[in-house]
């Protein structure tokens, strides 16, 4: 590659999607690092990648609201294309589907994840294309490939994604863009801390709950050069719990 590769990670301040930005950085790339509202967050993960040599761009905005993506983003790409697109800004709003809201928990699970991912990767893909190469890999869930009772709306959600990962790699193939998508169970994170962990665990083959960095270690294979014959691919991160 010419210089430095860049890859976009949305809702990168904490989570698995902060330990992307860390390992992407440390594996040589210069992030532009996508959050909602964690500010302090997102400085921090921002700190520890300029820390590891590279340069972090804060995109706060809102993935699933259209003008505020195109606002964030358009400008940036006049000047780069990122190499990666990693969709991993996502939320659970869990509920049981007879007690669940169309407005605040159906449609606001399905826009985030959905809509987010369709936003963000169309106005990048654009540029990529120019280029003839490029990764996008989509942040999914064991939720989207076995389905959860109490998660109608994200098990919906990430099996659409999943859906959208192969037909846009069918799109792409071409062009040298790789997409696919990893899915991990459950793994320590914000969105994870109350679950009920004496009931999950014994569940999991692998007997413990996974680390961000675990899932971080596979979105950079499928980004690095190590990685050029796989798409339309879904790769667990799970332990083993759905297989
Ligand atoms: P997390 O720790 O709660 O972090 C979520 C991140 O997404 C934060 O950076 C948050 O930003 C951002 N975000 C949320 N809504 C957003 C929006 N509308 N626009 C932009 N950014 C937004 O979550 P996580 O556990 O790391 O999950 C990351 C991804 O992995 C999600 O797609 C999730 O569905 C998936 N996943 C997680 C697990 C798990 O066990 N943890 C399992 C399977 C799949 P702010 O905090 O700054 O608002």
């Amino acid at each position: 590659m010419d210089t430095t590769p860049i890859a976009l990670i949305t809702g990168a301040s904490k989570g698995i999607g902060a330990a992307t930005a860390l390992i992407l950085a440390r594996d040589g790339f210069d992030i532009w690092l996508n959050y909602r509202g964690d500010h302090q967050a997102a400085a921090t993960v921002s700190e520890a990648v300029v820390a590891l040599g590279r340069d972090c761009r804060l995109l706060p905005f809102d993935v699933a609201d259209s003008n505020a993506t195109t606002v964030a983003l358009e400008p940036l790409l006049e000047e780069a294309t990122p190499f990666a697109v990693i969709n991993n800004a996502g939320f659970a709003a869990d509920t049981l589907m007879l007690t669940m809201d169309f407005e605040r928990e159906w449609k606001r699970v399905l826009s985030v994840h959905l809509d987010g991912f369709f936003l963000v990767t169309k106005l990048v893909l654009a540029k990529m294309l120019r280029k003839r190469r490029g990764r996008v890999v989509n942040i999914v869930s064991t939720s989207g490939q076995a389905g959860m009772a109490g998660q109608v709306n994200y098990s919906a959600a990430k099996a659409g994604l999943i859906g959208a990962t192969k037909a846009l790699a069918q799109e792409m193939g071409k062009r040298d863009i790789l997409v696919n998508a990893v899915a991990p169970g459950f793994i320590q994170t914000d969105m994870t801390n109350d679950l009920p962990w004496d009931a999950i665990l014994p569940k999991i083959p692998l007997g413990r709950v996974g680390r961000p960095e675990e899932v971080a270690e596979v979105v950079s294979f499928l980004c690095s050069a190590k990685a050029t014959y796989i798409t339309g691919q879904t790769i667990a991160v799970n332990g083993g719990i759905y297989m």
